[in-house]
């Protein structure tokens, strides 16, 4: 039998994306074997997120300052908007390093199943920035799933009555994969071999 403190602990841990009961137990263990250095280092770093990372009002990415690097930054083209899903596929984009425009994070995808609708999304978002009219270009780098073709249909019915141009990663992306689970070179391929819809 655990303390109270350590089952509360294990609970919370085990609430976390890909983990489970005896993954959350072992992570755990280890941060109290770890007591005088692991965990106190993971306990500031928790509080530094807390204090300070807030979410981006205009693409939705997660930083340090209001307004993110990415959007602050002038020296990338302020032409193009690469929509992703979530943060984690803005990440995986930018690792790669190729791409040097705007994004868009969307904070999901349509889903009949889990009642995800447009009003769930930044959708809203989206299309607020493009009416300021200095975007030229959509790329729609969304999730090869069926969710994620119908959230891109969704989205081009929407933006084909606009003057801009839409492009979507190219096929070769494995069918029901996400970007943020994609090796380097497979996002790099298909951002270069992007096509207009
Ligand atoms: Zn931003």
């Amino acid at each position: 039998m655990q303390s109270t403190e350590i089952d509360k602990l294990i609970k919370l841990t085990a609430k976390l994306p890909a983990l489970g009961a005896r993954s959350a137990r072992r992570i755990v263990l280890h941060l109290l074997k770890k007591k005088e250095t692991d965990l106190p280092a993971l306990i500031a770093a928790l509080q530094d997120v807390a204090d300070h990372i807030q979410k981006c009002p205009i693409c939705g990415n997660f930083d340090t300052q209001e307004i993110c690097s990415i959007c602050s930054d002038l020296s990338r083209d302020n032409e193009s908007v690469c929509v992703v899903q979530d943060v984690a596929d803005l990440w995986a984009m930018e690792r790669v390093g190729l791409y040097k425009g705007q994004y868009h994070v969307l904070g999901g995808i349509l889903s009949a199943l889990d009642g995800v609708t447009p009003d769930d999304l930044n959708i809203e978002g989206l299309f607020k920035r493009l009416s300021q009219g200095q975007i030229k270009e959509v790329i729609l780098a969304l999730p090869a799933t069926i969710d994620g073709q119908i959230t891109a249909h969704y989205l081009l019915s929407r933006l084909k009555t606009l003057p801009i141009k839409v492009t979507t990663l190219a096929q070769g992306i494995p069918l029901g994969a996400e970007l943020d689970y994609m090796d380097d070179g497979t996002i790099q391929m298909a951002l270069s071999a992007r096509k207009e819809l």
